[in-house]
């Protein structure tokens, strides 16, 4: 969209076609309809127009990129196929068959615009249905129905997560044939490549990280390294040295209790304390 837009091309949405106009056999013109819906309440693509707002686009050359409905003409004469919303064929969700049992069907007829993605997973399982089929098999047993529950994701915090947007690379406005496509500075290397892609392999919650580090393992692309806060806390003393290690800080420990406990400052923060949780208790009667 970014480089069609650069190119000049002038993208208008909301419009349908309405009628190509001809003038001595050759097109001269493309009328739009104004859309006024796309889905209907069930979120189905079910577009509606205004017929009166219309806005009329010269033009020498017409190419019809899609087509929106469904012309069987006699391809199923004879069968029992049931058709259903526009006209589409009704087939079961998991193995594409039909009410015609030796008729499969997938695809944009089926669910209507979608993807190309959709179409091809569905013409995989509907393949498998036919081999099933022609082969006397059961339909359904030991396939796998993909049934997925959808993430819900309007109440997770993004904060822990890296969310820094994707680098992109300057392009050159230069208007010729040759590839204008620019890269990235050394700058926008690193931060990119210090990107998390959230390949969803490891996520790590703070407070449950035990620092084993088998996360780092995972990450094929050395995103993740292990940093240690207390390099002097991961020090390992031998069980006969540990008193030697454990008596400096006890004597410490013990200096601290008995003298900077009864300082000034100590007095004074415990008596602020006080009065604060007294003030909080008053408020909560
Ligand atoms: C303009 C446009 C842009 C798109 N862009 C994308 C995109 O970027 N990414 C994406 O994933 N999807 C995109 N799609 C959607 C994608 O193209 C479709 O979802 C996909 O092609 C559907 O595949 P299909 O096999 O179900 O149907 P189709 O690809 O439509 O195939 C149906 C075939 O049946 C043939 N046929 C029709 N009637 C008969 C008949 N009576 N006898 C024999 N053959 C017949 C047709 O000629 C056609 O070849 C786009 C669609 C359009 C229209
Ligand atoms: S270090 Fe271990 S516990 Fe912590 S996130 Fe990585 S795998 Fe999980």
């Amino acid at each position: 969209m970014k480089e069609a837009r650069e190119d000049g091309v002038v993208i208008n949405c909301g419009w349908g076609p309405k009628e190509v106009v001809v003038e001595n056999g050759k097109a001269t013109a493309i009328v739009f309809k104004k859309c006024t819906r796309v889905y209907d309440e069930n979120n189905k693509f079910s577009p509606l127009y205004d017929e009166n707002e219309t806005i009329t686009i010269p033009a020498d050359k017409v190419i019809f990129a899609i087509g929106q409905s469904i012309i069987w003409g006699n391809l199923l004469d004879g069968s029992n196929v049931e058709l259903g919303r526009g006209n589409g064929p009704v087939a079961d969700g998991y193995t594409f068959q039909t009410s015609q049992e030796d008729i499969f069907t997938g695809g944009d007829v089926l669910t209507g615009p979608k993807f190309a993605i959709d179409a091809i997973a569905q013409g995989h399982e509907a393949a498998e249905s036919i081999h099933r089929y022609v082969q006397n098999g059961h339909m359904t047993i030991g396939r796998d129905p993909r049934r997925f529950i959808q993430f819900d994701t309007s109440d997770i915090k993004v904060e822990n997560y890296d969310n820094s947007s994707r680098q992109e690379a300057a392009d050159g406005t230069e208007k010729s044939f040759r590839d204008v496509h620019g890269t990235l500075t050394e700058e926008q290397v690193k931060k990119e490549t210090s990107r998390c892609l959230g390949c969803g392999t490891v996520v790590v919650d703070d407070h449950r990280c035990i620092g084993c580090g088998l996360c780092t393992t995972r990450c094929k692309f050395d995103a993740i390294t292990l940093h240690r806060d207390h390099p002097e806390a991961s020090t390992m003393v031998v069980a006969e040295k540990k008193f030697g290690k454990i008596l400096p800080n006890m004597a410490k420990r013990a200096e601290k209790i008995v003298f900077v406990k009864n300082s000034k400052e100590d007095r004074e923060f415990v008596a602020q304390r006080k009065k604060a949780y007294k003030e909080a208790q008053k408020k909560d009667r």
